[in-house]
């Protein structure tokens, strides 16, 4: 990669420094090799925004010269020290610590490392993101206050629990505006119980193509008893709405997330039907849904769109629907949160509405789906989907 050198440097840049010791980006040059010395080392870093380098001690010390940006210094039980240009910090042996930039400024210091028999630097466990936001708010002196209602801050808190917002620190306004709408004012809407109504979210963000999203709100579902297989299931189901090419790396990033958590992949099967029985289990369904349409839609196909109907039947029903892993009324749900995020889609919104109708979701539920969703899909999406739920249940 190609390093660009900022013209207020005084020293390269380097190369990029280890993710194994560093969280973000950093980049290290070596100015004075350690066998130049024998005894020192001395090296200039660039830490980009939010980049810090894990907890590790020097057996014989270290010594920092910050000459550009903002940063902190922190001892391991003691407050961080907020760094600017000409800042001198003298690190005492074996004294557990870490530095980096703030979450708002890069930072660069020389660092003169001495060097032992052991080496020059011991290297631990990664500052975690609560540690390190946590150093934000008891420096800034200027911390905004954020005004959360303590329904906001409950519900916000079963789903993450003492999960600490980045974008509380760079964006208190938007975090007090979304959180105590989002967490509370339309949470408050309505029937929807926290697991349904997360499933419906995630349903949504893969959809509405929102991959960050979706990590933040999977780890959410995790934390709401929301299973492995019900998660996959929601990808699985999403294929035939969305299409592969959309939901391709959100199964990648949910297998990450799942894998980190320890749990085995693949799951336990859920797949009820063959290669044989495929288009009649899923037709059957079909028609257990929708009823005498189906027939209609078969009959009405010309001859040389009829594969399109089979395919519906056999392979959106047959190999999807019939899954094992959520039950009918919450499959339904989750196609209707796909559909409205998708956009364009609303001849199939209507058509899932009466669907959702059919298998015992009454309109009250529907609503409170659509409202569920608003602060994830936006309101063009939400004022249309609410226009096909007045069409189809009061015709
Ligand atoms: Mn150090």
């Amino acid at each position: 990669m190609k390093n660009l050198e900022n013209q207020n440097d005084i020293f390269p840049k380097g190369e990029k420094a280890s993710a194994d010791y560093f969280t973000g980006t950093a980049w290290v040059k070596i100015l004075v090799p350690q066998d130049e010395t024998g005894s020192y080392v001395i090296g200039n870093v660039v830490f980009e925004p939010g980049c810090r380098n894990n907890w590790h001690k020097h057996p014989a010390g270290q010594i920092l010269l910050v000459t550009g940006g903002k940063g902190f210094y922190q001892e391991r039980g003691k407050p961080a020290r907020l760094l600017v240009k000409g800042d001198v910090v003298i690190i005492p042996s074996n004294i557990e610590h870490w530095h980096g930039a703030t979450q708002d400024s890069s930072f660069t210091h020389i660092v003169i490392t001495n060097n032992t028999k052991q080496g020059a630097v011991e290297w631990l466990e990664p500052v975690t993101d609560e540690e390190y936001l946590n150093c934000h708010t008891t420096v800034s002196p200027k911390q905004a206050k954020i005004k959360l209602t303590e329904g906001a801050v409950k519900n916000h808190e079963e789903l993450f629990p003492g999960y600490k917002s980045t974008l509380k620190v760079t964006d208190p306004e938007l975090i007090e505006v979304f959180d105590n709408f989002a967490f509370d004012e339309v949470i408050s809407y309505g029937n929807i119980d926290t697991k349904l109504r997360v499933m419906m979210i995630l349903a949504s963000t893969i959809a509405s193509q929102a991959l960050s999203e979706f990590k933040v709100m999977l780890a959410g579902a995790l934390n709401v008893s929301v299973t492995p297989i019900e998660i996959k299931e929601i990808l699985y189901q999403s294929i035939p709405y969305v299409g592969i090419a959309k939901v391709f790396d959100f199964i990648h990033a949910a297998n990450e997330i799942l894998q980190s958590r320890e749990i085995k992949l693949p799951l336990q099967s859920q797949s009820t039907t063959t290669r044989e029985t495929r288009h009649e289990k899923g037709l059957e369904l079909q028609k257990e849904i929708f009823g005498d349409m189906i027939d209609k839609m078969y009959e009405e196909s010309p001859e040389d769109q009829i594969h399109i109907q089979k395919y519906l039947s056999a392979n959106c029903f047959g190999d999807y629907y019939t899954r094992k892993g959520l039950d009918l009324k919450t499959r339904e749900l989750l196609t209707l949160s796909m559909l409205i995020a998708l956009g364009g889609a609303e001849p199939q919104i209507k058509a899932h509405i009466q669907g959702n109708v059919n298998v015992g979701n009454n309109k009250e539920t529907l609503l409170s789906v659509i409202t569920q969703l608003l602060p994830y899909v936006g309101y063009p999406r939400t004022l249309n989907a609410i226009k096909c739920l007045n069409e189809v249940t009061t015709n």
